[in-house]
């Protein structure tokens, strides 16, 4: 694609990466195919290539325009297009870049602006517990729409066990044994804290912590790491994702770099995306690229690191019956980390029967925050994805993100889990 952006523009590190990306679109229009929103709305000002030709035309100087802004907010940032294009567009840096220009000239209407205000601040506010935990005690009361983001309280349990995880007794004992005995030849690896995770799912932290213990592994948690900034991220605070990113960094380049720190192991993929996606926000800043690019090649989905640990496997792991499960791969994880192939093989071998649905490639509507800003787009990707997943055979309804498996949750007739939860409680069943 040529462009016109003006040198003043060109002169800048986001304006160079900018045109680099633009004139990489041949506007072949393949990417059109797998666009979620494109697929809704049929408007290709809602594509891939239309928002790419919007960017192109606000950065050559185009007049900023209220539509342009919608258009590009109603992307989910999934990337799916990413995976579809033929010539390696980085369309997500392109929107990141085209969006924060937009929206310098153009205000979004106040009720947008104050639902991104209170998302921003609401999410990792020290009051987000307390005030999860009241909607939750009131949860019958709230209206249908609240009531879909306020999941029912979830007491740490492993999930298709029915029973909370070991919390004392024998069989803690023994795998508290069993653990120790192997930690000799274990890791250490970091597990970083999550924002709302630990509040809305806790199950997902204690499963981890079991399969970690497991194979021997020791869990690191330094008390200065911050959520991962993904969240400020999605909602255009780059200041303050770089802010919990530089504490982050702070806090475990020092392990990694004494080699304290094999990995650092994350249970949400778009967790897991955010630190792969470090490298990119401190691009104008040497010292600190530096060590987000050494935070970001140790970033590795549990998935990954089961893989690299395979010779640790507990035989319990894969001598149970193979267990069926319905399977949504999120596209942070397919997409962002290009990793569905490896993580369905390595679920595999850990005797999961993985149901995959034809649309397994397309979002299901939760994204990040986008779900809470365009209610009625996210309500019907839900309604499609769960068609398509009820199709599919299984237990459960089984992912790697909690975005997508609250989203789910809220609609599903299945219980929808994280994969870890069930592998945990194979744990459970062992002892
Ligand atoms: S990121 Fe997803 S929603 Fe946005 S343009 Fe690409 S495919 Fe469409
Ligand atoms: S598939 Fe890639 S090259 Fe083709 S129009 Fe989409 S972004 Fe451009």
């Amino acid at each position: 694609m040529q462009t016109r952006l003006p040198d003043s523009l060109l002169a800048t590190l986001e304006g160079a990466t900018a045109d680099a990306i633009l004139r990489k679109c041949v506007h072949c229009g393949f990417c059109l195919a797998t666009c979620p929103t494109y697929q809704l709305l049929g408007d290709e000002l809602d594509s891939p290539r239309g928002r790419i030709y919007l960017i192109k035309n606000a950065l050559e100087g185009g007049q900023g325009a209220a539509t342009t802004l919608q258009h590009l907010d109603r992307c989910l940032g999934c990337r799916a297009c990413e995976t579809t294009c033929p010539s390696g567009v980085r369309y997500h840096q392109l929107l990141d870049i085209g969006r924060r220009a937009v929206q310098a000239r153009v205000a979004r209407p106040w009720r947008v602006r104050l639902t991104r205000a209170l998302l921003r601040r609401g999410l990792l506010s020290p009051l987000f517990a307390p005030a999860l935990r009241l909607g939750q005690s009131i949860r019958p009361l709230l209206p249908a729409a609240l009531r879909d983001k306020v999941p029912v309280a979830d007491r740490p349990r492993v999930a298709g066990s029915g029973r909370a995880p070991q919390a004392g007794g024998r069989r803690q004992a023994q795998a508290q044994a069993q653990a120790q005995a192997q930690a000799s030849a274990g890791h250490a690896v970091i597990l970083p804290r999550g924002c709302v995770q630990p509040h809305l799912r806790p199950a997902i932290d204690t499963a981890t912590e079991q399969v970690l213990a497991a194979l021997g592994d020791r869990v690191l948690r330094p008390a200065a790491a911050a959520c991962c900034g993904a969240m400020p991220a999605h909602l255009d605070d780059i200041a303050a994702a770089r802010a919990q990113a530089r504490a982050n960094i702070d806090a475990w380049w020092p392990l990694l770099e004494s080699g304290a720190a094999r990995a650092i192991i994350s249970n949400a993929s778009g967790c897991g995306l955010a630190l792969r996606d470090y490298p990119d926000w401190f691009a104008d800043e040497p010292v600190y690229a530096a060590r987000a690019r050494r935070v970001a090649d140790a970033a590795l989905d549990i998935a990954a690191w089961l893989a690299q640990r395979r010779e640790a496997w507990p035989a319990h792991w894969t001598a149970t019956p193979r267990q069926t499960v319905a399977w949504h791969p999120p596209c942070t994880l397919q997409h962002g980390l290009a990793a569905g192939p490896s993580t369905e093989a390595t679920l595999g071998e850990l005797g999961f029967d993985l149901r995959r649905p034809a649309d397994a490639h397309l979002c299901c509507g939760s994204a990040g925050a986008w779900s809470v800003l365009n209610p009625e787009l996210a309500d019907e990707l839900r309604r499609r994805k769960l068609e398509t997943l009820d199709t599919q055979a299984g237990e459960a309804i089984v992912t790697a993100n909690i975005g997508c498996q609250q989203h789910l949750a809220a609609r599903s007739s299945r219980p929808v889990r994280h994969w870890v939860e069930l592998l945990a409680a194979r744990e459970g069943a062992a002892g």
